[in-house]
């Protein structure tokens, strides 16, 4: 047993506009207000943040945007700052999402500049890593996570890591329906887990949340949940309704 308490994330991606994300929030609210062993956290898209920070004030759903700038302000169009999404209600930020990398030229170096930004800025990232369909087969899930890792954490501390969460998310597993089984998502956890108990000590990799993510489903969330280095899930599809969403914090029951 671990003393990670699970955490179950919605990514809304690019979905819902702010009447209908406060609808979503205000159902979820309803829905999970039971549930007190698990963590619950939402990332609508940016123009809704700020409403729906205001349904879930005082409730124990937490609030994160999908991306960030590094700096904090300036002449960058488009941009969104971390005070930014600090004033529109936000406590985390989801970085280096496989869609960031993939449509919009996030690389590891951009995720690091990001990572060390939210720290500074006191949000807490999640930060996403995975290997596509064609480095699994060819073998290289391990390298292709090492580099991952290694330059997307590259000059954290042993303290920056008490408020990381990592999101291991198979490009191959994301929107596809295709998920890793228990036993991958497991291997792959328990190994990035050791490679932080190389790097920060075995006490502090023992105390980041892993979260898998890819094709998370309410049929196939409590096998996931079981393994014992998967401490969550970042959920993509299944989050956009409520009451699927729901089923997912409820994965106990
Ligand atoms: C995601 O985008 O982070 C994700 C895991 O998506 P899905 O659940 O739809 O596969």
């Amino acid at each position: 047993m671990t003393s990670r308490k699970p955490l179950i994330a919605g990514n809304w991606k690019m979905h819902k506009t702010g009447p209908e994300a406060v609808e979503s929030s205000r159902q979820l609210v309803k829905l999970t207000a039971a549930v007190d062993q698990v963590d619950v956290m939402i990332a609508p898209p940016f123009t809704a943040l700020a409403q729906v920070a205001e349904v879930l004030r005082g409730t124990r759903i937490m609030l994160a945007a999908q991306n960030m700038h590094w700096e904090t302000r300036g002449a960058f169009t488009g941009e969104i700052s971390s005070e930014m999404l600090i004033s529109a209600g936000c406590t985390h930020v989801i970085l280096g999402h496989s869609e960031r990398r993939q449509f919009f030229g996030e690389t590891d170096q951009t995720v690091n500049l990001k990572l060390k930004a939210a720290l500074a800025a006191g949000l807490r990232p999640v930060v996403c890593i995975g290997e596509s369909e064609s480095e699994r087969e060819e073998g290289k899930t391990f390298s292709v996570l090492d580099k991952q890792v290694q330059n997307g954490l590259k000059g954290l501390l042993s303290d920056d890591l008490k408020e990381l969460i990592l999101a291991y998310e198979p490009v191959w597993a994301i929107g596809t329906g295709k998920t890793a089984s228990s036993q991958q998502a497991q291997e792959v956890h328990a190994y990035l887990r050791g490679q932080l108990a190389e790097t920060y000590g075995r006490a502090i990799a023992d105390k980041v949340r892993i979260l898998y993510g890819g094709s998370v489903k309410p049929s196939n969330v409590a096998e996931l949940m079981a393994m014992d280095d998967v401490d969550g899930a970042l959920v993509g599809g299944a989050s956009l309704d409520p009451e699927t969403f729901s089923k997912l914090v409820h994965y106990q029951n």
